[in-house]
């Protein structure tokens, strides 16, 4: 079968929904907001690629701007000479505010290793900060604060310290002396371990989207800001996940406060390869430092790709122009949704808790909204959250089934598909 091919010739078999999950699922197109399987049955999607869809899978205005692209005979010519790369800059700096300049790259994770370059040459210092149980790509650099809660608690039920969970082998040991994870939401510890002076950065999603929804409280980004001015830390909002999802100018326009650096991709083009990394000018423009020892190189065969440029100039441009229909859709498919599975939910003797950020939401298995990994991580009902998941897949609605417990809406699903979706809901919680 494919599944076995899959599995004999690529490590691990096919991303790691194959790897460990849904091995009997092989979906073959995508459309809107649903999914097919090879046979036949469809899927509302909520899993959406990892989130970057916001208008749905294969868009008609995005991809009708890929494919005129690539007819206009448009190629990778390089070396500066291609038009469309300052167009999309031109909006990026235009629309979000913490950007003064950036770069283009092909992914998130490329985005983030070049913010922390920028942030190390920019201060002189060599550590880092992470927050445990966020995510910030899949390189050495930061790549082990996240993944499985279920192991992670089987190793640290006991105590408050936090030894990094390394979770993948072959990360170089100097890593573990540069890199420290301290708790969302907590002030406290941010403020020990900047006060050491020896960090150049602290990096972090706005909301931690990478083990569902767990918001920032009242103050905390404001409070990081202040602290990051006072120990001269460079602070990077990673709007990967954030980013054009919930407002235009990312959380940080939502939230008022603003990241000396901040990386994008997923939803910046729709579900094409494209990632961006800019902030302030002072930092930014270490890319073209006159002192080859000072200069921030900021490489990549495809960085500002034409077929991913036309994506995001189609994207950015939508939502520039039609800003309040996309971003007020999205918050009523949102609402719509939350209230139903509520009154679903509502009626368990089991505590459930629904955190909800426009079109990203996450149901826990928890009373309470979560405020940090350690809460997630003791707290949800990971079992029943996981069978919760599993069912809902079985019976047509697909969402991630393990860690990364986001569901993400897109403005192709209608009222119709959030209804069933309730529906099927209620017939899964019913059964489980
Ligand atoms: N940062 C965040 C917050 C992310 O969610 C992700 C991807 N899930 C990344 C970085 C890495 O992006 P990519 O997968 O495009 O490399």
């Amino acid at each position: 079968s494919t599944v076995d091919r899959q599995r004999q010739y690529i490590a691990g078999g096919t991303m790691s929904l194959n790897r460990a999950i849904t091995p009997s699922k092989l979906f073959v197109r995508a459309k809107g907001a649903y999914l097919y399987d090879a046979d036949g049955n469809e899927y509302i999607d909520y899993h959406a690629g990892f989130a970057p869809y916001l208008f749905g899978h294969g868009d008609a205005e995005v991809d009708e701007a890929v494919i005129a692209m690539i007819r206009s005979g448009a190629s990778l010519i390089g070396a500066g000479t291609m038009p469309w790369e300052a167009e999309v800059a031109e909006l990026l700096v235009d629309c979000v505010p913490g950007i003064e300049q950036l770069q283009l790259t092909s992914t998130g994770s490329e985005a983030v290793g070049y913010a922390l370059r920028l942030a190390r040459a920019h201060t002189g210092r060599d550590v880092v900060v992470v927050m445990q149980g966020g995510y910030n790509g899949c390189f050495d650099y930061v790549s082990y604060n996240l993944m499985d809660p279920r192991s992670f608690v089987e190793d640290h039920r006991e105590g408050d310290e936090y030894p990094l969970s390394v979770t993948t082998a072959g990360v170089p040991k100097v890593i573990d002396q540069t890199v420290r994870a301290i708790e969302f939401n907590d002030l406290a510890a941010a403020e020990k371990v900047l006060a050491k002076g020896d960090v150049a950065a602290i990096i972090l999603e706005p909301i931690l989207q990478n083990i569902g929804i767990v918001k920032p409280q009242p103050g905390y980004l404001e409070g990081l800001r202040a602290l990051c001015d006072k120990y001269g830390t460079v602070l990077i909002f990673d709007e990967v996940k954030t980013g054009f999802r919930h407002a235009l100018g990312g959380y940080q326009a939502l939230s008022g406060v603003t990241p000396d650096l901040c990386t994008f991709g997923k939803a910046v083009a729709n579900g094409y390869p494209m990632g961006v990394i800019g902030g302030r000018r002072e930092i930014m423009s270490l890319c073209a430092h006159p002192d080859p020892k000072k200069r921030v190189s900021v490489a990549g065969t495809y960085n500002g790709h034409p077929v991913n440029v036309a994506a995001a100039l189609a994207c950015l441009t939508r939502l520039k122009t039609r800003e309040a229909e996309v971003y007020g859709g999205l918050e009523r498919l949102g609402a719509r949704l939350e209230a139903g599975l509520k009154s679903i939910f509502e009626k368990r003797n089991y505590p459930t808790t629904i955190v909800r950020q426009g079109s990203a939401f996450a149901v826990y298995f928890m009373d309470h909204a979560p405020v940090n990994w350690r809460d997630v991580v003791m707290n949800n009902d990971m079992e029943r959250d996981i069978a919760y998941r599993r069912a809902l897949i079985d019976n047509g609605v697909f969402h991630f089934p393990v860690v990364t417990k986001q569901g993400s809406i897109s403005l192709a699903h209608t009222d119709a598909d959030i209804d069933r979706t309730i529906e099927i809901t209620e017939k899964v919680v019913n059964s489980l």
